[in-house]
């Protein structure tokens, strides 16, 4: 087991920046007093709280890492409403979440714009967490795993890329924010699947992450039977002790296997 885990939180559109920042001190706190050994923090708060939570964690020189939600793949100029790779990187975010289907749903970002983005992050040594999954109608069709590898394809076509700045998270549409994760069994064959897809990209040791309705109840059989490298985390990533419990839970599977 050479990869590390990695737990990444996905605020939304959740805390202003006063609650983002009372949420990072919290954060430090239980990541102080219980360190991961084996486990890489990653929090992605609203653009617009970036620059608090980066400062906090600057001066707590917490193991805390911030990513954005969102980002665009244009350099600069009239793109009213749009961030630049620049403007992140000059306020301390090192990741990008890609295509999260909330983005491909409701603000139709396309495969096409997925790749560019994906391509622009990894130009600007931000590392891109891609997002893949398939809704319900998929899941209940003859082969969930073909649409969610094509997703991934098509993320990934043409990028020679280091394998460990690249992140696949699966999230299943129909489990983000509704109670029900995949189970550990379906999350198994997407991992296997979408792995197989990395492999042609030169990307075997990229990291898959699965999220969709993680807990830290149900972390820990999700890595060990699913075969995650940890999680891309919702809701529970808004409360400091569900997500470190969450974080925990991954940590504790790795010193299983140390
Ligand atoms: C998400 O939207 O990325 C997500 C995984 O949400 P939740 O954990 O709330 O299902």
């Amino acid at each position: 087991m050479t990869r590390r885990g990695l737990v990444v939180g996905n605020w939304k559109m959740n805390l202003d920046y006063v609650e983002a920042v009372h949420l990072t001190q919290q954060l430090v706190t239980l990541l102080r007093a219980q360190a991961p050994a084996s486990v890489d923090v990653v929090v992605a708060p609203p653009f617009v709280d970036l620059r608090s939570v980066t400062s906090v964690v600057e001066a707590e020189r917490a193991d805390i890492e911030v990513a954005a939600q969102h980002v665009s793949h244009r350099e600069r100029g009239a793109f009213t409403g749009e961030v630049s790779l620049d403007m992140l990187t000059r306020l301390g975010v090192s990741w990008v979440i890609v295509g999260h289907s909330e983005r491909r749903t409701l603000f139709h970002m396309d495969d096409d714009v997925v790749r560019e983005t994906t391509r622009a992050a990894l130009a600007r040594r931000v590392r891109p967490i891609v997002c893949v999954g398939e809704d319900l109608a998929v899941r209940d069709g003859d082969d969930p795993e073909a649409f969610v590898t094509a997703q991934v394809g098509a993320a990934l076509a043409g990028i020679g890329a280091d394998p460990d700045a690249v992140v696949v998270a699966y999230e299943p549409i129909w489990a983000i924010g509704s109670g029900r994760s995949a189970s550990a069994e379906q999350v198994r064959a997407m991992t296997v699947a979408i792995r197989r897809a990395l492999a042609a990209h030169g990307l075997e040791g990229s990291r898959v992450l699965y999220g969709g309705s993680v807990t830290a109840d149900n972390a820990g059989t999700l890595v060990d039977d699913g075969a995650v490298d940890g999680f891309l985390v919702g809701g529970a990533s808004l409360k400091a002790d569900s997500f470190h419990g969450i974080v925990r839970a991954v940590d504790d599977c790795y010193a299983g296997r140390r």
